[in-house]
């Protein structure tokens, strides 16, 4: 019996077995990671094209029915099954990731891959439709969100096939998408720290114009804490160091590690719900308002009347970077 708690749809149709080993360019040189192998009916193939494979499966079940299956085969010494949780042990290296997952670990399972080191060379992951549309929206598209942006800066995503829901056993409740990951090379040199908490509150309300979202008393007490924090541990480092200026990641780490992380914007909200207070939130150095300061960065940019659904990696990287050369940080 099948588990649905696990997610386990077992791919019954050989041919769509075929399709995704091939579109996922495996060479004979290839160590490649499967997440959730089952029954084996992509393992066979993967065995059959790459030099090994790495399969990590949480069910014990799954695991003495994998062995069983191809002990005394020429393939079994290329194999090695790892019985655990995914999202818990460490991952070996691999090349290539293949992988039909359980759909409730999409989203941990993405940014842990895409934050394994060395980097690999490209994942091909069945998805829900829905996830899977949502990693590779663009801008204006209507499931642009703050996982397509934070997935894009990290990786080059492409849809590579629609896989309906009859080809599982048991058949899920949704149509799937089969999607290529491809980790960007060098990765980007921003903190995600900082670009995670600046896209955060920016798809907090997606169609909401950037200028009424920093207007937020909550953002801006948030953002004015964090200014604070910055600026008293750069006057200490200066002190200490003798004007041996750290890099900018190096700070925000330490400022983070400094202060409540407790601020959460995600969900969808009513207008209604949102705090969108004019009131001054005290003064900053200059004796201007700290909002004052937000939103001249706003402003320097042209990104008062902007939307999070419109705007492009380079929008939000230029934007970040506005913030920080104000002194603005984001976590
Ligand atoms: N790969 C097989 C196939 O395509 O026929 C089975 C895919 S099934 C959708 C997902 C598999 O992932 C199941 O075998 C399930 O036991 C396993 N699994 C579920 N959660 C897991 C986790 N956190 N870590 C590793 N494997 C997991």
């Amino acid at each position: 019996p099948f588990e649905k708690s696990k997610g386990q749809h077992i791919l019954k149709n050989p041919m769509l077995v075929e399709t995704i080993v091939q579109k996922s360019g495996i060479k004979p040189t290839d160590v490649v990671l499967e997440i959730g192998p089952g029954t084996g009916n992509l393992t066979k193939k993967l065995l059959e094209a790459a030099k090994s494979v790495v399969a990590v499966e949480i069910d014990p079940r799954m695991v003495l029915e994998l062995q069983r299956r191809f002990q005394g085969t020429a393939h079994s010494t290329r194999l090695k099954v790892i019985n655990g949780d995914v999202l818990r042990c460490d991952l070996p290296y691999f090349d290539i990731c293949v992988a039909n997952i359980p759909y409730q670990i999409s989203s941990p399972l993405t940014f842990k891959l895409l934050s394994h080191r060395p980097a690999f060379r490209c994942a091909v992951i069945m998805f829900q439709r829905e996830f899977a549309m949502r990693l590779v929206a663009n801008p204006g598209d209507n499931l642009y969100c703050r996982l397509s942006v934070n997935t894009q800066l990290l990786a080059r995503v492409h849809h590579l096939l629609k896989v309906g829901r009859n080809n599982f056993r048991p058949p899920p409740k949704v149509d799937s998408s089969v999607v290529r990951i491809e980790p960007r090379k060098p990765p980007p040199s921003v903190s995600f720290k900082e670009w995670d908490g600046l896209v955060r509150i920016c798809f907090n309300r997606k169609n909401k114009t950037l200028g009424s979202l920093f207007r937020q008393k909550t953002i801006i007490t948030h953002l004015e804490k964090n200014y604070k924090t910055f600026q008293a541990l750069q006057a200490s480092l200066k002190g200490s160091v003798d004007g041996n200026k750290e890099s900018e990641d190096d700070i925000s780490v330490l400022a983070c590690a400094t202060e409540d992380q407790g601020m959460e914007l995600d969900g969808e909200k009513d207008d209604e719900d949102m705090d969108l207070e004019d009131g001054d939130a005290g003064g900053c150095c200059d004796g201007s308002s700290f909002k004052e300061k937000l939103l001249d960065v706003l402003q320097q940019g042209d990104f008062m009347d902007k939307r999070a659904s419109k705007l492009t990696q380079v929008d939000f990287l230029y934007l970040l970077s506005l913030f920080h050369q104000a002194g603005i940080h984001f976590s």
